[in-house]
């Protein structure tokens, strides 16, 4: 019923939700974090590289509703990857590179682009690291969440939508550097799986 590029026309199982439908419910997001904000200033955070569809689409209705609407919210951008420590280290952080200076966090208000979220455990060491920089606030916004028995029981400020517990590519999502020129998101077949494993 949708388009799947050739090349990965085995490689999914099925179309878990199609790029309308994601356009659809990144403009209801758009509209509730600009009620929510009101006239900033904020910062968008975008976690790279699985969240820079999102960011980039949620960022461009924002700016859709800032131009028409009669309230405007003042925003700027920063991207960041993530690095988590050995496991040895233990100190549940995540170092943050790409970043210039991250004492620009201080007294800002700050939402975070995800992808997706699974256990939770990233992002809640992420925002341990986060709130020692001082920021105003600080909320999250992510695509997707799992539903999973391994969640740590965080839960981001908006959610996109709640997905089942399978690996999702597409729409930026990779499966080792895969599938990020898919724009569905889909679930990954077995064939896919052994086809890009490392
Ligand atoms: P968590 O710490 O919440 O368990 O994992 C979050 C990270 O794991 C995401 O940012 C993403 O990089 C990766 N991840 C978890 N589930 C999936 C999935 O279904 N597909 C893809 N492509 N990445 C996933």
């Amino acid at each position: 019923m949708f388009c799947i590029p050739k090349h990965y026309e085995n490689d999914v199982e099925s179309i878990l939700i199609p790029k309308g439908l994601i356009t659809d419910r990144i403009e209801r997001l758009a509209r509730n974090i600009c009620c929510d904000v009101g006239k900033g200033p904020l910062v968008g955070l975008c976690v790279l590289k699985g969240g820079y569809q999102f960011f980039g689409d949620l960022m461009d209705r924002i700016r859709t509703i800032n131009a028409s609407g009669e309230n405007s919210v003042q925003m700027s951008v920063d991207f960041i990857r993530l690095k988590s420590y050995e496991d040895d280290h233990s100190s549940g952080e995540v170092k943050i590179i790409g970043s210039d200076d991250l004492s620009s966090l201080t007294g800002k208000y700050f939402i975070f682009k995800q992808d997706i979220v699974d256990t939770g455990a990233t992002m809640q060491k992420l925002l341990n690291t986060l709130t020692k920089f001082k920021p105003a606030s600080i909320k999250v916004a992510s695509l997707l969440v799992k539903r999973t028995p391994r969640s740590t029981g965080y839960r981001p400020d908006y959610i996109g939508f709640e997905i089942p517990d399978k690996f999702v590519v597409g729409y930026a999502l990779d499966y080792n550097e895969y599938f990020r020129d898919l724009n569905h998101i889909c679930i990954i077949s077995e064939t896919g799986k052994k086809k890009y494993a490392v």
